[in-house]
């Protein structure tokens, strides 16, 4: 049995050293053979370098180069993609997901789970902002779509070799790794942990990252959005008709009344809103349908390490 963990790294070579000297240990205590794939995604500082001089050392250590920054989504799909173990496990390169989990995650895949993810029990380092909003869109997701996401599970997970190939069978571009997990289904069950603050370094995901990704998530796992509006459109094109007929009964009863200015302007501004509202809707589905139809693949690998038939550019 091989055990692969998945990490995309970031501007992370801070955090380098102290990552594989938490993670390597407890992978060696395990007893099982394994490798550890790790995806530069284009980093600017010294991270590059220091993956290479660790994969010369490790044989365990694979070293994946994107030819750009292309996300954490992305980098986590080439890293999957590389990934030849029979359970993979794809974790934050910043220690924010404890290696410590590993091997009470294993013990469940033993009992026969095919997924199994971690859930934050706390999300102390958090901004109540980040809190209330994950909440929040938790909630929304799993009322819009029919594929339902776990609360307060990242994508620090264990998979079984079948789940991964599944998941490696879905290369859509927008994607929301959450949302694509889930999705596959299969037998999941979930261990708790308390997640603990970045070992060193700043967050790089910023708002308007992790924004596109919510929007991205919801659009590509529910079409609701989409169809709302002929629902609303309908209730406004009723209302508008009682209106309309409350109107023509005034004027024949008692005769054209001239002033109209405020009620004229507040139906039309409302409209007008109402219109350019579901406009942009359908914008990010066209968008993202063009971007789909393009087929770019969806990352570019830079020096691959070793020469692989994956389908890492499908
Ligand atoms: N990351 C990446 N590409 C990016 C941004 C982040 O591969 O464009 C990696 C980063 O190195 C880290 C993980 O994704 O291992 C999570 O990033 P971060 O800590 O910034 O976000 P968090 O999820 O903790 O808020
Ligand atoms: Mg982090």
């Amino acid at each position: 049995m091989k055990i692969s963990i998945v990490a995309p790294f970031y501007n992370e070579a801070e955090n380098i050293e102290a990552f594989f000297a938490t993670l390597v240990p407890i992978l060696e205590e395990t007893g099982d053979g394994f490798e550890i794939v790790c995806v530069n995604d284009g980093s600017k500082d010294n991270t590059l370098n220091l993956l290479y001089s660790w994969g010369d050392r490790h044989p365990e250590v694979v070293v994946v180069n994107l030819a750009r920054n292309f996300g954490k989504e992305i980098a986590l799909t080439a890293g999957l993609d590389h990934s030849t173990g029979d359970v993979v496990i794809p974790i934050d390169s910043d220690l924010q997901d404890p290696p410590e989990l590993i091997p009470e995650m294993i013990a469940k895949w033993r009992e026969g789970y095919d997924v199994v993810y971690a859930t934050r029990t706390l999300r102390d380092t958090d901004s109540w902002f980040k809190k209330w909003s994950a909440e929040l869109y938790y909630r929304l997701f799993n009322l819009v779509t029919e594929t339902k996401i776990p609360f307060n599970a990242g994508d620090y997970r264990l998979m079984d070799r079948k789940v991964v190939d599944s998941v490696g069978r879905m290369r859509e571009r927008s994607r929301f790794m959450k949302g694509v997990f889930a999705w596959v289904g299969f037998k999941q069950t979930s261990v708790e942990f308390a997640r603990p603050e970045r070992f060193a370094g700043q967050e790089s995901q910023s708002f308007r990252r992790l924004w596109r990704l919510a929007v991205d998530g919801i659009i590509t796992f529910s079409t609701i959005p989409l169809r709302v509006w002929s629902y609303i459109g309908l209730v406004i094109a009723s209302l508008s008709f009682i209106y309309g007929l409350v109107i023509l009964t005034k004027t024949l009863f008692y005769g054209v009344e001239t002033p109209g200015y405020a009620s004229t302007m507040v139906v039309i501004l409302f409209l007008g809103g109402v219109q350019l509202l579901s406009l942009g809707i359908l914008g990010e589905y066209v968008g993202r349908i063009f971007e789909e139809v393009k087929r770019r693949p969806l990352y570019i690998v830079d020096n691959p390490p070793v020469a692989t038939d994956k389908h890492h550019d499908t």
